[in-house]
């Protein structure tokens, strides 16, 4: 077994590593940007690296910083987890001639996924369904068209060098095909350096159904069931399950078999994941199910497979990549239950899913589900990573029965004064067409809107929250804008609003002055008379909610400016996220220049109101 190994990663993935690889007494050697100095991974490791600044480009993604860390601390392995590096064969190849044992598939393996049409090639050649399409050489506009023609509308163009969902067009007819092709090469050209496509037909009621393999050395494969990662924004998976709902024993059997297959294809050693593309307008057949792509790594949803089968993936993984063969054999696996992981970011739905960085002053998951995490209370949410900071996974005997655990668990989550996405979860795990595992990957683009989660807490909890405010500043004398029919003021996150106080029941999680309901988060305080109240924007100071430029100041001090308008123009992670007034005012204080690079937290603007309410 290998005595000490280096994790290449950051996050929840470089923690759940490192607690696997601690149990099996293996020595952990974290590496570190500036940014993750504090970090929980660096502090859960033996040791800690640090390998350089905050931009991934300048430290967990320098193969030959990692290497050096790897050689100076005496590791003898290194698990790149996924993401950064996993899949980059020329990394794994380094690592190897450094002497150093990779945790992962052989570099050529890597390879012969990486680009799209020459693993679809491949797999062809091994026998695997693929969706049916045109992968030829001539890639002159009339052949393609021709091509096109004869697989039938809609089409969908892909980039072969394409990835992360860019490069790709749905061609609707014959009449757009040309300009569709043209946009998409240009696309591929300028992102990935080059211009080839190949054809698919476009799978329509598309649900996304992927294996979990695992090779080892000795040419043994095996399979550990199906994931249904069919729950999509933007092509990226936002809930995954396992197994896939409404599969049968012949279609696993035969989807199964063929990522088994597709794995012995490519010599496959280590764990990875086969991508299948399902028509599920008739259900799921073996007959409609497809080969997309293939994962050279550990996915992020591994564990719903592992809370169905009881394998730990990562202590296969350090074992198959110690020499060892595969702990267990085909036969003695088998699916128990019904696991259902959700994504927790750190965004705001209500903003278009904007990234929400800063410092996470309130972070409690509870204890109920498995919690996925590298952060903790108290930590920093950069915005140099993948928004990311939790997972949250139940197992129940029944579908139902983890869908309802999984919605326990993130109603009451409390995240705070960073946004996070709970409340959306929340709202897709109770989405009739979810509960009904009416699944396809267009659910969340066609039914957005009804996953927004609301602004404001309910009534109901408003009023519980201002009878408990109301009692606690009696208690200490707190003199509050309170009429005697008890109508109490309070500032939601800021937000004025005025609500009839009622007894505290025992429904809804309150800690201190901050509110959860249905998987969000407020702060909840009285709203003095005189304008100046405790928090948030309340005092009018407009503080910058992330690092980023100033690329516009739009009032001058002295202004007057009504709610709403707009005060400065930030440039954050790659976007633009205009400032404006959180009431009718006066700007007090200005200390915002076009072109200036402002820390987060720091004040630009304060606005004084216009009057005591
Ligand atoms: P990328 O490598 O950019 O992630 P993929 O080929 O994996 O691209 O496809 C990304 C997503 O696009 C899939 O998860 C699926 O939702 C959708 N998709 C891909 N191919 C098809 C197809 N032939 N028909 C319909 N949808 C597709």
């Amino acid at each position: 077994m290998i005595g000490s190994l280096l994790i290449a990663n950051r996050g929840e993935i470089a923690c759940r590593i490192i607690r696997t690889a601690r149990a099996m007494g293996v020595r952990t050697v974290a590496v570190y940007s500036d940014a993750d100095a504090d970090a929980l991974h660096v502090r859960q490791a033996d040791e800690a690296v640090h390998i350089g600044p905050s931009p991934a480009r300048e430290s967990y993604l320098v193969g030959d910083k990692i290497i050096a860390a790897a050689k100076q601390t005496g590791a003898e392995a290194i698990h790149p987890g996924y993401g950064f590096l996993s899949e980059n064969a020329d990394f794994a190849q380094a690592v190897l001639d450094a002497g150093l044992i990779w945790v992962g598939p052989k570099p050529d393996s890597i390879r012969a996924m990486g680009l799209k049409d020459a693993a679809k090639a491949r797999m062809i050649a091994a026998g695997v369904p693929v969706t049916p399409g045109y992968l030829g050489d001539d890639q002159s506009p009339a052949r393609l068209q021709a091509e096109a023609d004869a697989i039938g509308y809609p089409v969908l163009i892909k980039a072969v060098a394409g990835g992360g969902g860019k490069g790709m067009r749905r061609v609707e007819n014959a009449a757009e095909f040309a300009d569709m092709l043209a946009s998409c090469q240009r696309e591929a050209a300028s992102s990935f350096g080059d211009d080839r496509v190949l054809l698919e037909k476009y799978i329509l009621s598309p649900r996304h159904i992927e294996v979990q393999v695992f090779g080892d050395s000795y040419g043994n494969v095996v399979h550990l069931f199906e994931r249904d990662c069919s729950l999509q924004r933007r092509h990226q998976k936002v809930i995954e399950e396992a197994p896939a709902p409404g599969m049968s024993d012949e279609t696993r059997a035969a989807v199964c078999q063929a990522a088994v297959n597709a794995a012995r294809a490519v010599d496959y050693v280590g764990a990875g994941t086969i991508e299948f593309i399902a028509d599920a307008s008739e259900g799921l057949r073996a007959d409609r199910i497809w080969f997309m792509e293939m994962n050279t790594r550990l996915q992020v949803e591994h564990p719903v497979t592992e809370e169905i089968t009881g394998v730990d993936l990562v202590e296969w993984q350090l074992r198959v990549a110690s020499g060892e063969p595969i702990p267990k054999r085909q036969d003695e696996l088998a699916i128990d239950g019904w696991a259902i992981e959700a994504r927790l970011y750190a965004e705001d739905p209500a903003k278009g899913f904007l990234p929400s960085v800063g410092r996470l002053e309130a972070f409690d998951l509870g204890d109920a589900a498995r919690i996925e995490t590298g952060v903790e209370e108290g930590a920093d949410v950069s915005p140099f990573y993948d928004p990311m900071i939790a997972k949250v996974i139940t197992w129940g005997e029944t579908r139902d029965d983890a869908r309802e655990q999984l919605i326990d668990a993130l109603d009451t989550a409390v995240v705070w004064p960073i946004r996070s996405n709970a409340g959306f979860l929340v709202k897709a795990l109770e989405h009739p067409a979810f509960v009904a595992a009416d699944l396809d990957t267009g659910l969340i683009a066609r039914d957005g809107d009804a996953l927004t989660p609301d602004a404001l807490p309910s009534e109901d909890a408003l009023a519980e929250a201002a009878g408990r405010i109301v009692g606690d500043a009696a208690l200490s004398g707190f003199r509050l804008n309170a009429a005697p029919n008890r109508t109490v003021r309070l500032l939601v996150d800021g937000e004025a609003v005025e609500i009839e106080a009622r007894e505290p029941g025992e429904e809804i999680e309150d800690d201190g002055l901050l509110l959860t309901e249905a998987g969000q988060t407020w702060s909840v305080t009285p709203f003095r008379a005189g304008g100046v109240a405790a928090g948030g924007a309340a005092d009018g100071a407009i503080l910058s909610p992330m690092p980023g430029r100033i690329t516009a100041v739009e009032v001058a001090a002295g202004q007057s400016v009504a709610k709403g308008q707009k005060l400065v123009t930030l440039e954050a992670m790659k976007m633009e996220h205009g400032l404006v007034a959180p009431f009718d005012g006066m700007v007090a204080e200005l200390d915002a220049e076009a072109g200036q690079q402002v820390a987060e937290g720091r004040m630009l603007v304060r606005i004084e109101r216009a009057e005591a309410a």
